[in-house]
Order: structure tokens, then C-alpha cells, then sequence
């Protein structure tokens, strides 16, 4: 394989920071927590629960931005965020499986994510895309979806979230990288990743993970045209990893 690309569902994605660190995103797939609830686990369980409340009401990009400005009301400080997010337990296993795809130089990393994020992981991504967000003077974490609600709305028949179809924005990411990779390995958890990866052709890979969203989408419409594998623990991603 010449020529690889890593996806990277990281909303749950953990295991980088001990690679470059601060972030936000990106870490799901990584820390096996989403940094969007983490944070308010952290700092303020009523702002929590209200999340866990609403989910099902509420644009979840949408939901994190109001919890952020009640955090911000109510005194909890940049600071105190970052801190969340630097004490966010990586798994090691998934830290030595991207190492070392890393270091061995033919693989490309991209961050695909619906979560909320500032910036990070640089030093591991090639690219990021995710919802933008800005800290103003006053300390507020200013997060906006990626598609503005007031404008252009995707297209998307699969059922992504209103802020990103993560399937139009893999599709761009290749026409920006050409030529095509060899290979593409997709990893993720969500419901919203079915879309991208309905995109994926025979010889590439998706590693999805046993809960969520994702598994229970292809289990019931199934249509992939690329391999699947399932994995529950960061072990068993570094095991996969191993053989690329
Ligand atoms: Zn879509």
C-alpha cells in the first residue's frame, strides 16, 4: 500500500493527545469519551444531565453551545475547560497503534468529526474538519455549527446531523487529495458515519465499533461496499492497526 488514509470519527477517538494534545474533538474514537459530554462531567453535572434531557430535542452542536454559555454564566473559566480536556485518560493501546502507522510515513490522518472543537492535534491530523469555535475575550467558547442554519442546507438523504454531512465532506476531502489513496480505513462509532462510509469502495475498510450508532445502521441496511471490522476496545484497534 502506497498511499493509506486514516479516518477518524474523533469524537470519541482518545488515544492522541499524549501525541500533541489540546483538544477538543477528535477524541471519542481516541479516549473512549466524547469530549462534548466530558467536559461538563467534569465541571458541572446539572449542565450534564440538562444535555442527556434534551439530546433528543435539541441540534446537538446546537446543545453544546448552550451548555458552554450556561458554563460561561455562571463563572467556569477557559481555563477550567482546557484542564478537562488535559486530564481526558487516553488509551495507551490506541496511542501505540497510531504512533506507529504515524511514524511509518505512508498514511495520511484525517479528523472527521461532529463534535465540538478549538484547535489540536495538528502534529497528528493532516486535516480537521469539524464544527468551528472561537473563545472570545470574555472566556466564552463561541461554538457554531458547520453548516449555518441560516444558510444553505446540505443535501443529505442518508440522515446526517443538519450541521455536517460527514459523507459530503469525506467526498470533498478526496477531490482535494488527489490522487486517490489505495486504501482508506474509516473509524467510527456513530450513526452519523454511515453516510461516509456508504462512500467507501471495495478495497476499504471501516473499523466500527460495537456499540453505537454506526453498528446498528449497517446491521439493518447493510449496502457497504467495503470490508467491515468490529471492535469494542482501543486493543483490538491497535491489533487491526498492526496489520496495515
Ligand atoms: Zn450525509
Amino acid at each position: 500500500m502506497s498511499r493509506q488514509l486514516v479516518v477518524f470519527d474523533f469524537d470519541w477517538s482518545g488515544p492522541f493527545s499524549s501525541l500533541s494534545f489540546q483538544t477538543h474533538d477528535c477524541t471519542r474514537t481516541m479516549a473512549d469519551q466524547d469530549t462534548d459530554r466530558w467536559v461538563f462531567e467534569v465541571l458541572a453535572i446539572d449542565i450534564r444531565r440538562q444535555m442527556e434531557d434534551l439530546e433528543k430535542q435539541v441540534q446537538w452542536t446546537d446543545l453544546v453551545a448552550k451548555s458552554l454559555r450556561e458554563a460561561h454564566a455562571r463563572g467556569i473559566k477557559r481555563e477550567q475547560i482546557e484542564n478537562t480536556l488535559r486530564i481526558i485518560p487516553f488509551h495507551p493501546a490506541m496511542v501505540r497503534a497510531v504512533s506507529k502507522l504515524k511514524a511509518g510515513g505512508k498514511t495520511t490522518f484525517f479528523c472527521l468529526s461532529n463534535a465540538n472543537s478549538e484547535k489540536g492535534l495538528e502534529n497528528l491530523f493532516d486535516e480537521i474538519i469539524t464544527n468551528p469555535a472561537e473563545w472570545t475575550d470574555s472566556g466564552l467558547l463561541d461554538l457554531r455549527r458547520r453548516i449555518d442554519p441560516s444558510g444553505p442546507q446540505h443535501n443529505c438523504q442518508v440522515g446526517c446531523s443538519a450541521n455536517m454531512c460527514k459523507g459530503e465532506e469525506l467526498t470533498a476531502f478526496f477531490e482535494r487529495h488527489l490522487p486517490d489513496f489505495d486504501r482508506v480505513v474509516y473509524l467510527g462509532d456513530g450513526s452519523n458515519d454511515f453516510c461516509p462510509v456508504l462512500r467507501l469502495r471495495e478495497q476499504d475498510m471501516v473499523l466500527c465499533r460495537t456499540f453505537g450508532g454506526l453498528h446498528k445502521r449497517i446491521a439493518r441496511e447493510g449496502n457497504l461496499k467495503c470490508q467491515v471490522k468490529y471492535w469494542t476496545h482501543a486493543w483490538e484497534v491497535e491489533e487491526i492497526f498492526n496489520t496495515l
